[in-house]
């Protein structure tokens, strides 16, 4: 039944414009009523962001593609994502055969999460802390994804960048952002495309929104 409903979301996603056949693979694979609470789990292959506890979501699957694609994964890409939530987009980047490290700033989320990666057998590095300084440790990144919306785009993120290497992060207002899709030329140097209208819940900390 889910594995139906799956391919009807795929099918979905393809007519709103997501045509990178991985990605849809991805979609059409990874089992999202299981990064979902349970009470939620009838509307899992809806094309609807979903509550996930402590006023976060899970974002809208074709949100998760769209960035997905801008990101432009390749096997073994050493992905950032900052915004673990649920694991949802992390569990596509795994999929897609990216080395994923991953940062969430809530800690009961982060706890929760870490335990449904060990439970599902998703390989995934995850912190607990403040994503918009980045993980200097591993970095430079392949990609980076930021699954928050953001005032501005945070600089260590650009610094942790590769060069090549793409940063997908939605920029404006607390309510409504748009998609900016950076990609890294030289050091100092990022051609920038720009994808309206988004909505994310906020990005927090240093480089973020203050928590209201
Ligand atoms: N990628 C997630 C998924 O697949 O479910 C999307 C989760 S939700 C839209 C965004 C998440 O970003 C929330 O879990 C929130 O706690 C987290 N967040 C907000 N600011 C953050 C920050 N500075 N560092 C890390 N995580 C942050």
């Amino acid at each position: 039944m889910s594995r139906y409903q799956r391919q009807q979301l795929v099918e979905t996603l393809h007519k709103k414009g997501i045509t990178d056949e991985r990605v849809l693979k991805a979609i059409g694979t990874i089992e999202r009523e299981k990064f979902i609470p349970p009470t939620m789990v009838h509307n899992a292959y809806k094309d609807i962001a979903l509550p996930i506890g402590y006023e976060q979501t899970i974002s809208q699957p074709y949100t998760v593609a769209f960035m997905t694609e801008k990101l432009n994964v390749k096997e073994g890409d050493k992905i950032l994502e900052v915004g673990t939530g649920s694991g949802y987009q992390a569990a596509i980047l795994e999929f897609l055969g990216a080395k994923v490290y991953s940062i969430e700033i809530n800690l009961e989320l982060y706890h929760r999460t870490v335990k449904l990666f060990d439970k599902l057998g998703i390989r995934v590095h995850a912190k607990y802390g403040d994503g918009t300084i980045g993980w200097a440790e591993y970095a430079p990144f392949d990609g980076i994804i930021v699954t928050a919306g953001s005032p501005s785009i945070p600089q260590k993120l650009k610094e942790q960048l590769a060069v090549c290497g793409r940063l997908v992060i939605p920029v404006g207002g607390r309510d409504y952002q748009d998609l900016y899709v950076l990609t890294k030329l030289s050091e100092n140097e990022f051609k920038t495309e720009i994808y309206p209208r988004f909505a994310f819940v906020p990005l927090l900390g240093k480089e973020g929104w203050e928590k209201k």
